[in-house]
């Protein structure tokens, strides 16, 4: 089964909609999405919208849709953060509002190799961002391959018996991680709407768990169209500078 990951669009209706000119419909099965739909951008509804036209075969909450729909009090935030998910569920339509509401917890299983979260496999709020941290995750792993988000890095671990590595992506190409028998993974694919690894261009992945494979891509977007739209809707100037460069 091959799977398009897409984690922490965070209402980036340009970035979204750059992905998925970018994956053409034979590239994948199935849709998982790894939560934070919305929070930081000045699209919720758009982008709320389109995945429920994409109907993915999983989404997950991130924290931000927890906050954004009126589930979780925003005290965990920074200012930005605060202001712009106060911002958002003024926003949402009741439908919409009741979408991110209505969406399960992390980690779920996928199939007998993939399983999903959002910020780690204990604690769908945490951040994985130590090799400290994803060798506890990787230890209590029930798949052999664990796909999340939160820390929009994009990043893989791996643990074997005796062995613990980094993958980082070469983000100048298509960087394919071949999952190698004896080993589990924990493979983050990137934020789609909010980069941070000092590359702005749209992040996801293909998931392909016949062939054993992870595959992570970048895209270009209209990150000035985002930009405008954030400082149009009076949310926090940082966010939209933060876009230009992917941080
Ligand atoms: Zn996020």
């Amino acid at each position: 089964m091959r799977y398009l990951v897409l984690s922490d669009l965070h209402a980036n209706l340009e970035a979204f909609d750059a992905v998925m000119a970018a994956v053409s419909r034979d590239d994948y099965d199935q849709s998982l999405i790894l939560g934070d739909i919305v929070g930081y951008g000045a699209d919720p509804n758009a982008v709320v919208d389109r995945v429920r036209a994409l109907a993915p075969d999983v989404a997950i909450r991130g924290n931000h849709d927890k906050v954004a729909s009126g589930m979780e009090s925003a005290d965990g935030f920074n200012q930005a953060a605060k202001y712009a998910a106060m911002w958002t569920l003024d926003q949402l339509s009741p439908e919409n509002r009741d979408y991110l509401a209505s969406l399960p917890p992390g980690p779920l299983e996928i199939d007998d190799v993939l399983q999903i979260c959002h910020g780690s496999p204990d604690d769908e709020d945490e951040y994985i961002f130590e090799p400290v941290d994803a060798v506890e995750a990787l230890r209590g792993l029930s798949r052999p391959l664990c796909m999340f988000g939160h820390t929009h890095v994009p990043i893989g671990y791996w643990l074997s018996v005796s062995e613990f590595d980094l993958i980082v992506p070469d983000m100048t190409c298509v960087t394919r991680i071949e999952l190698a028998p004896g080993r589990r993974y924990m493979v983050n694919p990137g934020s789609v709407g909010q980069p941070r690894d000092g590359d702005p261009r749209a992040a996801y992945a293909i998931v392909d768990t016949d062939a054993l494979a992870v595959t992570l891509y970048r895209v270009d977007y209209d990150v000035a169209a985002a930009q405008q739209k954030i400082l149009e809707a009076r949310l926090p100037e940082g966010l939209a500078r933060r876009l230009g460069l992917g941080k």
